[in-house]
């Protein structure tokens, strides 16, 4: 039995059972027989089909938010607006916008061959059987949406929740159980990804992988034994640069948030701050005034707005990562400690000051609350240092001037750039979510989102009714012919003039 505990509480919330390896045979069996039927069903009735989820999600609202924040340790409110608010207003998108995304045929030029009386046309078709490998840290709306996304575009789906948050994996189940599908369209598993991880990827037709880099580039590797297609959404270090100019007082609150929601548990958190010299001082004075606000407790009472971390694993680990930054030189202005008040797995909003770049606690993803913040004077002095660093995520600009915002956009490397806002494009069901380097590769959401769960089919169709010019027989005729085609190659050349 895999327990499900309350890091807040560390109560006892429930259990589920494993899923014994055994059993992914007739699961994989029963997926495909299930996706074959599925994906003669047109695409706008599956679509209609699958958007009935949203009136179940609607009237269990309240329930959704409530265990997600029990298994998860954020507040309720908190799991409403980020993860169920954000699994029915991206439902409702896709059913939308999936026929614009994948149902229209769409004719491909072909230049010189259509005067042979060809033509091509290109289609979107599923992929087969999809598996979902979801994380702890947004447990619902992030497979819940890979799961849509994957039905809608005529896949089956078999999806293993992570073991911290086997409730909530339980809960989407339900919730596709209790719609009209075909029999056995979703399955979900339960167990480590040590054991399920490698039969999983080896009978799927793709894996929608969110989880750290480290098991990405195991599961990336996996897959190529069988060339299972992947797309990784992976780890990240987000940084956001304050330049002179911004408002500052909103950008003072952004970080709060964008670096404390979730007690920092978000692959896009601001995770480096990076302050122009002539607003640092004033800057960190107000960031550490306003963080010293917020209210962290058992996330289930009134007001609390940051809640506990997910298990004592990651408490520790966090607490080895700042300590690190102490030996290293960083200072902490606020928090650098496990909150001695609490018993769950909290730890305290925290914020260091770093004067070197390349300091571990600057270059590597710490997976909870804790902020680094850096100084700089140029523009091209801080865009190598946002660069500089092996993840990719999203990253985030501070200026009124929106000319200028985008000029530095363009150059940073990251899958992502907000000017004048944090995190939020997550989301934001239409826009591509990814990451560039080891944050992943592949894309979600939006129609990119779908052209991942499905594989593109070109179809060439010809009525031309003499035989092609370069089959055989290679004769006198087909000399004259190669003449013709060298003709055509030198019309295919930019002149001087165009040059
Ligand atoms: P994790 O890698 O520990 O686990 C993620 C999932 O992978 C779990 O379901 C786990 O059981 C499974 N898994 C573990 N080993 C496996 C294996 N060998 N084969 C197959 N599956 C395996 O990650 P986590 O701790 O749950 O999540 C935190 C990480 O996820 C952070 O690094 C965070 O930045 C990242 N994340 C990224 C995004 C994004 O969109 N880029 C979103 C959320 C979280």
């Amino acid at each position: 039995m895999i327990k499900s505990i309350n890091p807040a509480t560390l109560e006892l919330l429930g259990e589920v059972e494993e899923t014994p390896i055994d059993n992914l045979e007739n699961i994989f069996k029963n997926s495909r027989i299930a996706q074959k039927e599925w994906q003669k069903v047109p695409l706008k009735k599956r679509a209609r089909t699958i958007v009935t989820v949203n009136k179940i999600i609607s009237e269990q609202s309240e329930e959704i938010s409530q265990l997600i924040s029990s298994e998860v340790g954020k507040p309720p409110s908190e799991a409403f607006v980020n993860e169920v608010y954000g699994a029915i207003d991206s439902t409702f998108h896709y059913y939308n916008r999936v026929h614009d995304y994948i149902g229209k045929e769409k004719k491909i030029p072909l230049g010189f061959y259509e005067s042979l009386d060809k033509k091509s046309i290109l289609l979107r078709k599923p992929v087969g059987v999809i598996c979902v490998i979801g994380p702890y840290n947004y447990p619902f709306t992030i497979p819940f949406q890979q799961i849509v996304q994957s039905l809608m575009a005529g896949n089956s789906a078999i999806f293993k929740p992570s073991s911290e948050t086997v409730l909530v994996g339980k809960k989407i189940q339900e919730i596709f159980d209790d719609i009209n599908l075909p029999l056995n369209l979703v399955q979900t598993v339960f167990g480590s990804g040590s054991k399920l991880g490698n039969p999983l990827i080896d009978n799927a037709n793709k894996v929608l992988f969110t989880g750290s880099t480290a098991t990405g580039k195991h599961i990336m590797q996996r897959a190529a034994r069988t060339l299972t297609e992947v797309t990784l959404e992976l780890g990240g270090k987000s940084a956001m640069i304050v330049f002179p100019d911004a408002n500052l007082d909103r950008a003072v609150k952004a970080v709060r948030w964008g670096i404390f929601t979730n007690s920092g548990q978000v692959c896009a958190s601001v995770k480096r701050l990076y302050l122009h010299s002539s607003i640092y001082d004033a800057f960190l004075r107000d960031l550490v005034k306003a963080t010293r606000q917020l209210k962290q407790d058992i996330p289930s009472k009134p007001n609390v707005d940051v809640g506990a971390m997910i298990n004592e694993e990651q408490l520790n680990l966090v607490e080895e990562m700042v300590n690190t930054g102490r030996q290293e030189g960083a200072k902490v202005l606020i928090g650098g400690r496990i909150n001695p008040n609490l018993k769950g797995y909290f730890y305290e909003p925290t914020i260091m000051e770093a004067q070197d770049n390349n300091l571990k606690i600057v270059q590597e993803e710490i997976f909870g609350p804790v902020l680094v913040v850096l100084k700089f004077n140029k523009e091209d002095q801080v865009i190598e240092m946002v660069n500089n660093n092996q993840y990719g995520l999203t990253s985030s600009v501070w200026t009124n001037d929106i000319q200028f915002g985008k000029k530095i956009a363009e150059e940073i490397n990251t899958g992502s750039v907000m000017i004048n806002e944090v995190v939020y494009t997550f989301a934001l069901s239409s826009t591509p979510w990814g990451g560039t380097k080891n944050s992943g590769i592949g894309r979600s959401h939006g129609e990119i989102g779908f052209h991942e769960v499905t594989r593109p089919l070109h179809i060439n169709i010809d009525q031309y009714d003499k035989p092609d010019l370069w089959w055989f027989p290679y004769d006198s005729d087909f000399d004259d012919i190669v003449e013709n085609f060298k003709t055509i190659a030198s019309s295919l050349v930019l002149k001087d003039s165009e040059n």
